[in-house]
């Protein structure tokens, strides 16, 4: 076997300075970077990039490690196990497919309990975006606890496990919650906007037998409205129908979920919830977007109605996992389904530029990925 080099090629920004995208050469990670022989080195296949990597490069989100200026992006991984530690279980061997959680533990109650994603503190760590180096490289290591194995079956998909590890966090935190209406049977969902992570809420919501309707600015028809309609769901543009004509649409709102970046529409939605009802917020809008709205009439619906507004950041664990049996499901009733939700791949890491491109300025693209070792 040829000896790998010592250094590897990784797409990073300067943290805190826009447009600062490149590529660079960098220390290739090591097994003794995890301490207790739990390390694992996973040759990356592809990642995927979304709003937040966008943010990262405006320099408007997102820290660099301590002791130093770059950040390596990339926060949707999938890669497959090269090398393992001595303590690694036998779960892990190499060639398995894995995708790895973002957030680490901090220092609050809540890290302390096994649960970062619910952290009280005020700086966070999550790898690619704060304070920690991301996958979007030729490799990295990681704790064996902070890695998902996915069958080989899942190699085309895998990609969006970590995109619907927020969905699957949003709709378990409202089940969480309902619990104190002992019998919660939720019938008819709303999701608000179109984009992965709608799609993604959809499908999550649809696989457990919802009547779900996304509301979207675009008018239909065009991919995401096909793929709405796919799986059995109905779309609406927000540039036709009204808050109103979407609660009018088929009966109470028992969830409304918001994925559309657009603040005055996540909160103008809590008019609209029913009776019971619980609104999740998922959207990390950045701005300082301001709304007029009728705070008496939801003020009063809320307090009537015993209904619910939750936030809902990151995903633990448990919400890969169970995005995993919702990634086999989707494969079992929607064959195809999620491979058209990755419009564009980019060709390595060289292709950052052009993934950047897309980003920006891809109006049909939905999930676009970079290839960076397909072997
Ligand atoms: C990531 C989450 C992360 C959040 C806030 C999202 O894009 O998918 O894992 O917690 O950004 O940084
Ligand atoms: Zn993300």
């Amino acid at each position: 076997m040829p000896t790998p080099s010592a250094t590897m090629q990784a797409v990073a920004v300067i943290a805190g300075r826009p447009g600062s995208l490149h590529l660079r050469d960098v220390a290739r990670p090591s097994l003794d970077d995890v301490p207790g022989g739990r390390g694992v080195l996973v040759d990356v296949v592809r990642v995927g990039v979304d709003a937040t990597d966008r943010e990262i490069v405006d320099a408007e989100y997102g820290t660099a490690p301590d002791g130093g200026e770059h950040l390596i992006l990339g926060h949707e991984g999938l890669g497959r196990v090269a090398v393992v530690g001595s303590a690694v279980p036998p779960s892990l061997p190499p060639g398995t497919l894995v995708v790895p959680t973002v957030r680490r533990p901090g220092g609050s109650i809540y890290d302390r309990i096994g649960l970062p994603d619910m952290t009280t503190d005020e700086v966070v760590l999550e790898r690619g975006i704060n304070g920690l180096h991301g996958f979007l490289a030729e490799t990295f290591v990681e704790d064996a606890a902070n890695l998902v194995p996915l069958p080989e079956s899942l190699e085309p998909v895998g990609v969006l496990l970590e995109p619907l590890s927020i969905a699957e966090k949003g709709i378990r935190q409202a089940f969480e919650i309902q619990r104190r209406l002992r019998v919660w049977r939720p019938a008819r969902a709303a999701v608000m906007g179109a984009g992965t992570i709608g799609l993604l809420f959809a499908l999550a919501l649809r696989l457990r037998g919802l009547d779900v309707t996304v509301y979207s600015r675009r008018e239909p028809p065009y991919l995401n409205s096909d793929l709405v309609e796919a799986i059995g769901g109905r779309y609406l543009s927000s540039s036709i129908a009204t808050l109103d004509d979407l609660a009018a649409a088929g009966g109470p709102l028992d969830l409304i979920v918001d994925a559309t970046g657009y603040s005055p529409l996540a909160l103008g939605a809590a008019r609209i919830v029913a009776r019971n009802g619980v609104l999740v917020l998922t959207s990390v809008t950045g701005g300082d977007e301001t709304a007029e709205l009728p705070t008496d009439a939801i003020n009063q619906g809320f307090v009537l109605g015993n209904k619910v507004l939750v936030g809902t950041v990151n995903a633990a664990r448990e919400d890969f996992e169970e995005g995993l049996e919702d990634l086999l499901r989707a494969e079992a009733f929607h064959r195809g389904w999620l491979e058209r939700l990755i419009t564009t791949r980019i060709d390595g890491l060289v292709g950052h530029a052009e993934m950047l491109r897309r980003l920006v300025e891809d109006e049909s693209a939905i999930k676009v990925v970079v290839e960076v070792n397909r072997g």
